[in-house]
């Protein structure tokens, strides 16, 4: 069969949506007896093709074919095929500047491994085809690089586009530009600033705007008059737009409209090169044992990696000697003791508070309710039950007296004294609910052991 035949049967198969947003750069390179290779746009592209229609790709071809074949896809960077090679001087715009990137963000010194590729083609392919993904939503836990990669399409655009309007904005200071203007009575200023002169709007740390329902309305219209404008917008989040739950319903349903990616913790040989890019950004020589070890044993969160690599280069300025394993060794421990001492510096009052604070919220989880209602009056069962179990808890965990738990959950002594009884009955007795419960809450806590040492 033709080449051309058989992607255009292909095309057939597939519903049009589908084919434009992925596949109108697909191209089939190889096709025998055995196998087809199938071309796509750029490496984003080609992942996500291969993730989201593989399957379906490979049975249609081979329905189409009535073979068995091996499907395969493949990059062909559209970029290369058509770099224009320019002579003579290239005179460009100087962008409008809405916002300052940082130089040290962009994509090339962002490192990619399966943690983050897809996020890192996500951000640099709505930079080549703006308003194609809209809104890009991309989450992931704190210090994995969502900053970085908003900043490098903004140093991107700034680059190769000029003429784009390209405004950065953590959702705090977006919120704090409209209580400026809302008290200035200027909102007609905000409103135009957000809504009318960009044609990029980079909106960091969104999760800000938690139970901030009046910022959110607002955010919800400009990011309405963008989208109609066509214009881009990415999001940046640490959680998921569905846990964003108190965000109002169609706000969480225009976040889900575009493309959402997440960055996952990096595996240690990314880690590695991160921390080789980090030292060579600021000219750092770190040898290849220091930078594994730096891998190792620092967790997940690369702000603390750069950290490290920071003291690492005032060290070596300071003494006049290069960076060596003692003296990561000496970092990494002094940044595991700091972190160990956070709570050791605290009053034992405090620290104490914390203990109770820690073991209400472990509660309120497991039985699904809310923390007030565990201090409210109410008598239906299931929060009667996580009254009970709390009191168990404090008196067996924390070691509190009757009276301070009596004055903690606002029930007069007997009453205390009457629920420690009773689950400690339930216990005896053999009952499997409250026994489960007890032991979820205890391995919450255990979990949370390197935070709150109960
Ligand atoms: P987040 O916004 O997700 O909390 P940041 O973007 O602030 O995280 O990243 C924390 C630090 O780690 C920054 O210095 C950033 O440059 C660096 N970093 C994160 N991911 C990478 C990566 N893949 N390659 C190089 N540096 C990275
Ligand atoms: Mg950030």
């Amino acid at each position: 069969m033709d080449k051309d035949i058989l992607l255009e049967k292909l095309r057939a198969n597939m519903s049009r949506d589908s084919w434009n947003n992925w596949l109108s750069t697909a191209k089939i390179l190889e096709l025998d007896e055995e196998k087809v290779i199938i071309g796509l746009g750029n490496l984003f592209i080609k992942e996500t093709v291969e993730k989201r229609f593989g399957s379906i790709i490979k049975d249609t071809i081979n329905n189409i074919t009535g073979k068995r074949l091996e499907i395969v896809f493949k990059e062909i960077s559209i970029d290369k095929e058509h770099k224009q090679t320019v002579s003579g001087p290239i005179i460009k715009n100087r962008p409008l500047k809405l916002s300052d990137f940082n130089p040290e963000f962009t994509f090339d010194s962002f490192i990619t491994g399966n943690s983050n590729r897809i996020a890192y083609y996500s951000a640099l392919e709505v930079c080549k085809n703006p308003g194609k993904y809209n809104p890009l939503f991309i989450y992931g836990d704190v210090g994995l690089g969502k900053t970085h990669l908003l900043h490098a399409v903004g140093n991107y655009l700034m680059e190769n586009s000029p003429d784009l309007k390209v405004k950065y904005i953590t959702a705090e200071d977006f919120m704090n530009q409209m209580m400026d203007g809302i008290r200035a009575s200027e909102m007609e200023k905000f409103r135009e600033r957000f809504r009318k002169n960009i044609d990029f709007l980079l909106i960091d740390d969104v999760q800000f705007l938690i139970g901030k329902n009046t910022v959110q309305s607002e955010l919800f219209h400009t990011f309405n008059t963008l989208f109609n404008s066509r214009k881009q917008i990415v999001i940046c989040s640490d959680r998921t737009p569905q846990e964003l739950a108190t965000f109002h319903p169609r706000l969480i349903s225009r976040f889900e409209m575009g493309l959402i990616t997440d960055i996952q913790i990096p595996d240690k040989t990314t880690k590695y090169l991160i921390a080789k890019k980090m030292a060579q950004m600021i000219s750092l020589q770190l040898t290849d044992d220091v930078a594994h070890y730096l891998a190792e044993h620092i967790d997940q969160n690369l702000r603390k990696l750069r950290g490290a690599i920071m003291n690492l280069l005032i060290q070596s300025q300071i003494s006049g000697l290069p960076v060596n394993i003692e003296s990561a060794k000496k970092i990494v421990d002094s940044m595991i003791r700091m972190n160990s001492n956070k709570l050791k510096f605290q009053s034992p009052e405090i620290l104490e508070s914390i203990k109770v604070d820690t073991l209400i919220n472990a509660v309120a989880n497991e039985f699904n309710i809310e923390r007030k209602e565990i201090f409210s009056s109410s008598r239906k069962k299931d929060i009667a039950l996580a009254r009970q179990v709390l009191a168990y808890l404090f008196k067996t965990i924390l070691k509190m007296k009757t009276k301070d738990i009596s004055e903690k959950l606002d029930k007069n002594h007997s009453t205390i004294i009457h629920s420690i009884k009773k689950i400690e009955h339930s216990l005896l007795m053999g009952n499997d609910v409250v026994r489960d419960k007890i032991n979820n809450v205890k391995e919450k806590l255990e979990g949370d052991r390197g935070l709150v040492a109960i």
